[in-house]
């Protein structure tokens, strides 16, 4: 069997390799990120710290990164076999509990007055250049989206309701088409129309994974016209097949009747070598009877308007009897 990365993952990776210069932004990608994957824990003397756990080795890195660029909080990282998926690995990021993480995690807008809970992330998301990075993460932390060849198809995956209602309200308001969901314990947001999956993925900043997707947008395309067309030959193919089995109930019903005695040599060759070959094209018939196809065709015409006619009056007669 031969291993097919996903398309997702292959935007994920250009992602992993893209880092913002502000670090307005950096904020905004590391804060959606962490909503999508990380706990808190508790160290010693109620010290906070997190845990941060993903099977995409692109994430971990990017999420690292981020961390060590915008914070000085201190982090170990440990790979293991995923349980549920053997062939995958798990990468767990600690950020070590120390006094240094309580005020990281207000910074990352993650401990409201409520404690813990996610607020709205008003002050992380007021200039759009941050929006983006914050789509970003969220991308990265628990999206997926579909092959360009496939059903159009980008979602957002996410446990928590206040950051899925966030990350709604957010492209709602850049005037994407998404649609909200739940699955299970999870919330889904969702673009199902192809040019704003380009939008997002443009806006993300996954440029190459944009020109591929556009790419295979047009090879669906031409596509689809192919199987148009091939549908349109097969219609044909069963008009000629159909017109074949009627021209022989034609000739049929005039030799039941006695008439194909009466009619011209031609007519009745014709007839003939139709019923041997109920198959045969114009094209086929054409050949056996060494006449032009135009020919064929009219004498066939011929043969199919004897019978109707034969049986209009046989009709009448029936009627008037
Ligand atoms: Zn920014």
């Amino acid at each position: 069997m031969i291993f097919m990365p996903s398309f997702a993952a292959d935007v994920k990776n250009e992602l992993a390799h893209r880092l913002d210069r502000k670090k307005c932004c950096q904020t905004a990608e590391l804060a959606a990120l962490l909503r999508m994957g990380a706990s808190m824990t508790l160290g010693p003397n109620m010290m906070l710290g997190l845990n941060f756990v993903t099977e995409n080795a692109a994430v971990a890195r990017k999420t690292l990164t981020l961390l060590k660029s915008i914070s000085d909080v201190q982090t170990e990282v440990t790979v293991s076999r995923s349980r549920r998926l053997k062939k995958n690995n798990r990468y767990m990021l600690r950020v070590v509990p120390s006094p240094q993480v309580r005020p990281f995690m207000e910074k990352m807008g993650m401990l409201g007055e409520t404690g813990g809970s996610v607020g709205r992330d008003t002050a992380l998301l007021k200039k759009s250049c941050c929006r983006h990075a914050y789509l970003r993460g969220a991308f990265m932390g628990g999206g997926s989206v579909n092959r360009p060849e496939a059903e159009c198809h980008l979602e957002l995956m996410t446990g928590n309701y206040g950051f899925a209602d966030t990350i709604y309200t957010v492209l709602k308001r850049m005037a994407f088409p998404a649609g909200f969901t739940d699955r299970k314990n999870h919330y889904i947001i969702y673009i199902k129309d192809g040019e704003a999956i380009m939008d997002f993925l443009s806006i993300i900043g996954a440029h190459k994974a944009l020109e591929e997707f556009e790419g295979g947008r047009n090879l669906k395309e031409v596509r689809n016209q192919v199987n148009r067309l091939v549908n349109c030959e097969t219609a044909n193919l069963q008009k000629t097949v159909d017109a074949a089995a009627y021209q022989n109930e034609c000739i049929k019903l005039i030799e039941n009747s006695g008439r194909m005695d009466g009619l011209s040599t031609a007519l009745q060759k014709t007839a003939q070598c139709r019923r041997q070959h109920p198959d045969a094209t114009l094209a086929e018939l054409a050949e056996m009877l060494l006449v032009s196809k135009s020919c064929v065709n009219h004498r066939l015409r011929k043969l199919v308007t004897l019978a109707e006619n034969f049986k209009k009056t046989e009709d009448k007669g029936e009627k008037l009897e």
